[in-house]
């Protein structure tokens, strides 16, 4: 392997190792906003398939051509999603991890039907309060799934959260791992590159890594 790949996988299965999970429950999520091509097709290369990106039209303009040189690649949109982007999405994205307010949910709803194509849906939980970051509050978080999965009949199979930078996560991974818990969610997708192996310990299955696989991103 010539990229990072294996040194995040043996970390991972470390991590998971030292709590006693199955590294085959922790999926790696290449996060690879920002970089190009040249940057994402060694990991490509060395097998990764489930890549993240924060904006619908960048994805739209660097993934289909990756798509017709490697097979079996999935996407995941993990950025805000404004609702006159929604029909792009549902096309381009295999899982939205970012579901954090009824108009959105009732648009991927209506967009998915006409479609005739069902990304999975995780809801964001802004579990920091934070009143700048995107997501449900925690205390609304069990009504919204809810109204997600019941209601509008939408895969919701899991949640996410990107928990505020200046603090320790734990509390928030903790926080996460609870509603995924009381809503029988089974996916949870928390921690970055500074903080996947905590958020392991804390019983993340979908980690977002980017800066420690490709390094740091252009421009940063
Ligand atoms: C950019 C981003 C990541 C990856 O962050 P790194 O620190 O580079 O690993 C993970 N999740 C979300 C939502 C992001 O926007």
């Amino acid at each position: 392997m010539t990229s990072n790949l294996k040194i995040i996988k043996d970390k991972i299965e470390q991590a998971a190792l030292g709590c006693g999970r199955n590294k085959e429950n922790v999926t790696l999520v290449a996060v690879s906003k920002i970089h190009t091509a040249e940057t994402i097709i060694p990991v490509l290369a060395d097998g990764q398939r489930i890549f993240g990106e924060n904006r619908v039209q960048e994805a739209a303009e660097k993934w289909p051509s990756l798509k017709e040189k490697f097979e079996g690649i999935y996407l995941h949109l993990i950025g805000p999603l404004q609702t006159n982007k929604v029909r792009q999405a549902v096309q381009l994205f295999d899982v939205i991890e970012t579901v954090d307010r009824p108009k959105l949910a009732k648009a991927i709803a209506r967009i998915c039907e006409e479609e005739g194509k069902y990304p999975d849906i995780y809801i964001q939980i802004n579990t920091g309060h934070e009143e700048q970051k995107a997501g449900m509050s925690p205390e609304n978080a069990d009504e919204f799934i809810r109204l997600c999965r019941d209601d509008l009949k939408l895969p919701v199979k899991g949640v996410m959260c990107i928990p505020p930078f200046d603090e320790d996560p734990t509390d928030h991974f903790k926080l996460l791992k609870q509603i995924a818990d009381r809503n029988h969610l089974s996916i949870i997708s928390m921690g970055m590159s500074g903080d996947y192996e905590k958020a392991i310990e804390n019983g993340a299955t979908h980690v977002r890594v980017g800066t420690a696989l490709f390094g740091t991103r252009p421009g940063y």
